[in-house]
Order: structure tokens, then sequence, then C-alpha cells
């Protein structure tokens, strides 16, 4: 009686507190846990042990959250200990990728999923420690974005290989087709040991997977996520990164100007030289928005509309041009790869380079 009635707990607790979950993870999951952990279960009793052949794992747990991550992670759940606090886990092993090149979606090993990644997304010259923090990162975004929802563009899969929606990914090949196959060996050896090293790691904040955006150099700062969104994620803050500085520079005369800022709502008028005033600066030292003959435009869409690399720039009005210097590639926001790989030059391994870039994020597997 006492095991029916646990099991019909057990059933409740299941269809009640988490849906999502259970219809994700459907018949493999036995167990469900409660913010209070009910200790009168006795759980072993009505669950089988896991099968020898499978690749479970037994994982201790302290907190609720901790729980909650597991779970989030598992592909089966096969036995929870009596006291409550261990439980035997298979984690999932492959992903779902939608190659938008192809149109195709492929089954693939986490491992090779994320070296993929690494290899389109980071300059393989980086010191291994950099390329392991990548690894990590990319592995946290693409978690992050599996749990946010499910897309159309995905065409069933867990994520897709458009840069401009998840992260880019490229096979060996490609970079063999690009680089040569002697580059590519190279490449593909060093990134291929790197990932395997921390493939079973990712980033966490609050029991919950880290939204671990990255981008590719900074200034010194990087940028607070809350300055460009309106959200609460401390581990997105703006810190300070020890790369050198990439600046680049950019020319416009009057009329290019107004050409490419068109459509906007500005009305050019007096002298050139007064066009453009007052920069109003986030957190991170970037342009939040500057005025434009008294019209307020972002410093992203100047960004955009100019195609300048970051929000991190100057502009001055010199000999009848617009000169705008900017400093760092990307938004800003995470981790700096350039960042990253100046801190593995000076002997910072993965684990603090990750620490550094997402504070108060922490390692879970
Ligand atoms: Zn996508």
């Amino acid at each position: 009686m006492k095991l029916i009635v646990t099991i019909i707990i057990l059933l409740s607790i299941l269809m009640c507190t988490l849906p999502p979950f259970a219809a994700k993870l459907a018949e493999d999951v036995h167990v469900q846990f409660t913010e209070v952990l009910p200790s009168e279960l006795e759980i072993e009793e009505i669950l089988p042990a896991p099968e020898p052949d499978k690749e479970a794992e037994v994982l201790a747990f302290d907190q609720p959250a901790e729980l909650a991550m597991l779970v989030e992670r598992a592909k089966s759940i096969s036995m929870m200990s009596t006291d409550l606090k261990r439980l035997s886990v298979e984690t999932a092993s492959t992903l779902k990728v939608y190659l938008a090149d192809e149109g195709v979606v492929r089954e693939m090993k986490w491992e090779d999923y994320l070296a993929g990644v690494v290899l389109a997304e980071m300059y393989s010259g980086y010191g291994e420690e950099a390329l392991k923090a990548q690894a990590v990162a990319c592995h946290s975004y693409a978690l992050h974005k599996m749990a946010s929802g499910s897309y159309e563009s995905h065409k069933g899969a867990d994520v897709c290989t458009d840069p401009g929606h998840c992260t880019a990914y490229k096979t060996y090949d490609d970079y063999a087709d690009a680089w040569g196959k002697a580059s590519a060996d190279a490449a593909w050896k060093k990134i291929t040991a790197a990932v395997s090293e921390v493939a079973d790691y990712i980033l966490t904040y609050e029991g919950k997977v880290c939204n671990a955006m990255f981008h590719a150099s900074s200034g010194e700062m990087t940028e607070a996520a809350a300055s460009l969104w309106d959200c609460d994620l401390p581990y997105l803050a703006a810190v300070a990164s020890f790369e050198e500085t990439e600046l680049t520079e950019m020319s416009l005369s009057a009329p290019q100007l107004k050409d490419k800022l068109s459509g906007l709502g500005i009305s050019f008028t007096g002298d050139a030289s007064g066009w453009i005033e007052r920069a109003v600066r986030t957190e991170g030292g970037r342009v939040d928005h500057l005025l434009i003959c008294g019209s307020e435009i972002s410093g992203s869409m100047l960004r955009s509309r100019l195609g300048l690399r970051s929000t991190d720039f100057t502009v001055e009005y010199e000999n009848g041009s617009f000169i705008f210097r900017v400093e760092g590639y990307g938004h800003g926001i995470g981790m700096s790869q350039a960042g990253a790989a100046a801190m593995a030059e000076m002997g910072a391994d993965w684990r603090a380079i990750l620490a550094h870039y997402y504070p108060g994020s922490e390692l879970a597997r």
C-alpha cells in the first residue's frame, strides 16, 4: 500500500509541478522533487537501478536548485538514494543541429558540435585555456537557447548554425577548404583536445544555465547586458578586459553621413561641425546615445547604419569630415575572446577566465 501511495504521490507531483519537464522527458523520468524534498519517500523501492550498459553517473547535490539543473539536463533519471541526496542520471550526449547552409538536421555528439562551434567562432591560434573557456561558454549559450524555447527556424533541431541566431559552426572540411589541410589539422587537433577536457562543464547562475554571451574584442571594459536590455543578469556585468585594444577608424563626409542616416527623422541643418553633440555613455563606456541635430540616436543604431565594429567609439569633426575612432569588435557583452586570450597568455586557466568574464557564475557538470 505504501508503495502505491508513493507512486501516486510521485506521479501527481510530476504532473502538477513541472509539465514542460514532464512532457520533454516523458517515460524516462521516474522521480520528482519539490522545493522541500519529502524525506519519507523511499524512492529506491520503486525505481529500477540503472542498467549496467548505460552511461549513467551518480551525482550528488546539496540544493534543490542544483537538482533542478541536473534534471533539466538529464535524458533519464533512474535512481535516487534514500536520503534524496544522490541520483543517477544519464545526461544527453547528443543534440540535433540544423545545418543552415545545407538545410538538414543532423544529430551529433555534444563534443563534436562544440568543436565545430569553437572552430568557427574563435581564432584557433589563441591559447588552449582561452579555447576551453570558449567551449564552456558555447555549451552554456546553446543550452540556454534550448531552454528559452523552440524556434521554427530550427526545423525541429535543438540549435542552428546561423550565426545571427545561435552560433556559427564549421566542420574540419569547411576549414580545410578555406585555409588548407595543414592549418585545418593543427586547428582541429588543438580545438578537439581543448573541448574534450571541458565538454562536461557549463556555467550556471542561481541554478540556471547562463546565457554566456561573448564577443571578439573589447576596449578596456566589457559591456553590461543591462545597458542594452531591461534585464538583471549580474554575471553579464561590465568588467575590465586586459587585451590590447583593437582600434579602427572611419571617415565620412557630411553628405555621406547624411545619406547613411536617412530615414531616421533627423533634420540636418546648420554647419556640419555642430551636427553631432553630447554622447551619453553606458557603464562599460560605450555610446548609449548621442544627439544629432537635436535627434536622439542610439549607439547601436549608429553602429548598424555606419557599419562600425562596436558602439565603443568617439567622433570628431576634422577638416570637413567626421572621424569615428572605434575600439574593439562586437556587442561587448560577456567574454571578450581577445581578453580571454590575453588572460591565457598571462597564465590564467579556463576557470579563471570564465570567473572573470561571467562574475558570480558557477561551473556545473
Ligand atoms: Zn538558432
